[in-house]
């Protein structure tokens, strides 16, 4: 069973003849524990207060499964399917160093070449001489092509701007664009990016703005993902680390607190530890 599921924690609850006041106690620890946060634990108990309420059950077996339908119905608001039908579709991967960017941005390469597209990947993390070579290696496992800074600091726009000539002049269907993460200088993170984009828009529309974050950081991870959206133009969100993590609830926290739908998925650190994002799947996974 994968570690994100709230398994253990509601386990007791389920097992219980009915449903009672201690129910919803511990199911509400077992929200909070799993970082869906105060906000959204208060909804989905209310919710369920209602439902059980209505359907007239004493049956904890019905609470897991109107559990398992409320997160599956609230993941699915919005829409995760990736948009990458441009040719080239252009995708610019952002975050934070440390959430598994690189390592994500390996893993979706090989996802992307396993159905047969061609993938390019942009080096335009120019500063880290070190993650230039580890994304390289990745790439090269995952059968793409890779374009790397001709010298160390060169204006990661003008690499994002050679890997997008490269995938136009070669026909290579999928462009991924690794950019720098370094959040000690937050504006100054945001307006690299901003430029990133505009010189990529010289060539092609943006397909994708992919945020990593990583699971395991709570509100951490939200406050960060609140600054990548207000300014990156994030239009997808891959959560890594959900293997390592008891803390799926944070999937759907992250999702409603910025709007953004979630579109891949890190359980690894395996090249093939990547995965498109579904509601039912996720939920089922989650609650049992
Ligand atoms: P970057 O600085 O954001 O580029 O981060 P890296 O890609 O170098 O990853 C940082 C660490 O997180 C590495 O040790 C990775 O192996 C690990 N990592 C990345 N994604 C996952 C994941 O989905 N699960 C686990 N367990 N580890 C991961």
């Amino acid at each position: 069973m994968a570690s994100f599921s709230l398994g253990g924690a509601l386990r007791g609850m389920f097992a219980r003849r009915t449903i009672d006041d201690e129910t919803w106690t511990d199911l509400e620890d077992a929200l909070i524990g799993a970082d869906f946060g105060p906000d959204v634990t208060d909804q989905i108990v209310e919710e369920l207060r209602g439902k059980v309420a209505r359907f007239r059950t004493t049956d904890p077996k019905d609470l897991q499964r109107m559990l398992r339908e409320t997160i599956e119905e609230r993941l699915a608001r919005l829409d995760p399917t990736l948009t990458l039908s441009a040719r080239p579709a252009v995708v610019l991967v952002v975050g934070v160093n440390g959430v598994g960017k690189t390592t994500t941005i390996g893993k979706f390469a090989k996802f992307l070449t396993n159905y047969g597209r061609t993938v390019v990947v942009g080096a335009a993390d120019t500063f880290r001489a070190a993650a230039v070579e580890q994304l390289a290696t990745w790439a090269e496992r995952a059968g793409a092509q890779v374009v790397r800074p001709q010298q160390a600091g060169q204006d990661p726009a003008s690499v994002a701007f050679q890997t997008v000539e490269k995938a136009q002049r070669d026909g290579i269907e999928i462009v991924l664009i690794d950019t720098a993460g370094r959040l000690q200088t937050k504006s100054g993170l945001m307006d690299e990016l901003g430029k990133v984009r505009r010189v990529v828009e010289k060539l092609e529309p943006v397909a994708e703005v992919l945020l990593v974050l990583d699971a395991t950081t709570g509100q951490n991870g939200l406050n960060q993902a609140e600054a990548f959206v207000q300014h990156a133009g994030v239009t997808g969100l891959v959560l890594t680390k959900l293997d390592g993590s008891a803390k799926g609830g944070f999937v759907l926290a992250v999702q409603e607190k910025t709007g953004i739908p979630i579109k891949l998925i890190g359980q690894g650190e395996g090249i093939g530890d990547l995965t498109g994002f579904s509601p039912s799947a996720f939920a089922q996974q989650l609650v049992g």
